[in-house]
């Protein structure tokens, strides 16, 4: 697919702020929204065609039930079509609470007295890994508060920690990474200790409502933060994630600003970002927050459904933050990855109290099952959980793109690896009931496979799988 100049408002540059605010609010405020204008934008979308800030704003617009149904309609639709039925499984890893930033919304903030301030030495990661990879954890995510301690020598260091962990058929296959911005220098130091993903959120992209929650510390400075994914290009980290937290400003602001991003990357450095992430504020330790802005869970819906059909080749990630029906509901707008067996709270994993301590956290998550049960309740909901970490390993860069634009991508590569690591997964960690669905998922899986070739190819690796051998992939 081209990116064509028309979907660039203003001329994008690398390294400089591209957020103009009057454009956004322009948009949302001088477009309307009819049944004929919203439907057209839907098929375009399901057309492959990537959509434009203005028709990003008439989908915004539309207020009537009926075509929310129809966004939302149109998302799960460009899902099933698209990217079938796969949803990749993660867990976040809180590496370092301490924190020098004032952010007021989180409960690291260097201001909250309260907070349980605790970095894991190697040995605690090892142990967390170690507890991870015995629930079957292959995707992690590794999260840090911004503070002089968390350099970028001392992240990588903590990469490689966690990914020389192995026990029993255990191992960390792939590290994505939710730090503080970097210069082009750190991040590069990052990026050769293996990782996949750098997320940096910008929270909001309004730069004045930005300056009233970002008190003191670096990350007061709202441009820093918004070229921050820039440097990572620059210092060639081209797999990034952006994300803005809902709740500190208007959604519809956030949702075109998000998307400004994903063009500003892709008009820079010929790349879109690898995720989007739209996490909503929850409660957090001393926090007393308004509710000015809370977003609904219908216009929560609604906006993940716009941002599928927006930019229809990134990846989306739905976390803990949510409850679990909810979540089960939005998966189905086009959502790529969910977390499992969340623990949030530092050293949580290898201990076996529970911790439900507010102030041991950064906020507080809303689901709380095992990954085992979020396996199990995807099976039942037909959705074929992955463990897949292919395309990172065999340098396939730019996957959800290849996922969207190459024709027979997924069946050739997506669906078997989906299936060989669900079945390393039942193999070594599932309990008997989810081991009988997770089979029968895999037989109904593989009879999609419509190449003859690579079904037998995928069975015989299967029977090896059984046999004792792990991480085949395609
Ligand atoms: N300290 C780094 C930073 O701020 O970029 C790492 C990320 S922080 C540990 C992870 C993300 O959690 C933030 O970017 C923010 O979007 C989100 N977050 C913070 N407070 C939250 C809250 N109360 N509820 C939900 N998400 C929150
Ligand atoms: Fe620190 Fe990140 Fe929390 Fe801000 S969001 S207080 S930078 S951990």
């Amino acid at each position: 697919m081209k990116f064509t100049p028309e979907i660039y408002s203003i001329a994008d540059k690398a390294m400089t702020p591209f957020i103009d605010s009057n454009e956004i609010w322009d948009y949302i405020y001088k477009t309307t929204s009819t049944k004929e204008k919203v439907k057209a934008i839907i098929s375009k979308s399901l057309s492959k065609q990537r959509l434009t800030l203005e028709e990003v704003a008439v989908l915004i617009n539309a207020d009537e039930p009926e075509l929310i149904e129809e966004i939302k309609e149109g998302a799960k639709t460009l899902k099933k079509n698209i990217y079938g039925n796969r949803i990749v499984l993660f867990a976040p890893l809180y590496v370092g609470s301490k924190c020098a930033n004032n952010c007021t919304y989180c409960g690291f903030r260097s201001t909250n007295k309260d907070a349980v301030r605790k970095t894991l030495n190697d040995q605690e990661i090892v142990a967390e890994v170690e507890a991870l990879e015995e629930n079957g954890q292959k995707r992690l995510i590794l999260v840090y508060g911004e503070h002089a301690h968390y350099t970028p020598e001392y992240i990588a260091h903590t990469v490689k920690v966690a990914y020389s962990v192995r026990i029993g058929n255990g191992e960390i296959r792939r590290i994505n990474i939710n730090a503080a911005p970097m210069d082009v220098d750190g991040f590069r130091i990052v990026k050769e200790s293996g990782i996949g993903t750098f997320q940096v959120f910008q929270e909001t992209y309004h730069r004045e409502a930005y300056k009233t929650y970002h008190l003191s510390g670096k990350k007061s400075d709202y441009d820093y933060r918004l070229t921050s994914l820039d440097r990572a290009q620059e210092a060639g980290l081209d797999d990034v994630g952006i994300g803005a937290l809902f709740g500190l400003y208007d959604w519809r602001f956030e949702v075109m600003g998000l998307v400004r991003h994903a063009n500003h990357l892709e008009a820079c450095y010929n790349v879109g970002p690898h995720t989007i992430s739209f996490p909503r504020i929850k409660d957090a330790s001393s926090l007393e927050f308004g509710d000015k802005y809370f977003v609904s869970d219908e216009d929560f819906a609604k906006l993940i459904a716009i941002l599928r059909l927006a930019v229809p080749y990134t990846g989306m990630i739905l976390t803990a933050r949510e409850p679990q029906k909810l979540r089960n509901e939005i998966i189905q707008y086009g959502v790529s990855q969910i977390d499992g067996g969340t623990k949030i709270e530092l050293g949580s994993y290898s201990k076996l109290e529970e911790n439900t301590d507010l102030n041991k956290g950064q906020f507080k998550i809303n689901d709380d099952r095992s990954l085992n049960e979020v396996v199990d309740e995807l099976l039942d909901q037909d959705m074929m959980p992955s463990f897949c970490t292919s395309c990172y390993r065999r340098g396939r860069t730019g996957e959800h793109f290849m996922e969207f634009s190459v024709p027979g991508f997924i069946k050739r590569f997506c669906t078997p690896n989906a299936i060989l690591t669900m079945a390393e997964y039942i193999q070594d960690y599932a309990p008997e009931q989810t081991a009988i669905k997770g089979w029968k998922a895999i037989a109904k899986n593989i009879e999609t496979i419509e190449d003859e070739k690579i079904k037998k190819s995928v069975l015989e690796k299967i029977d090896r799988i059984k046999d004792g051998e792990r991480d085949l992939y395609y």
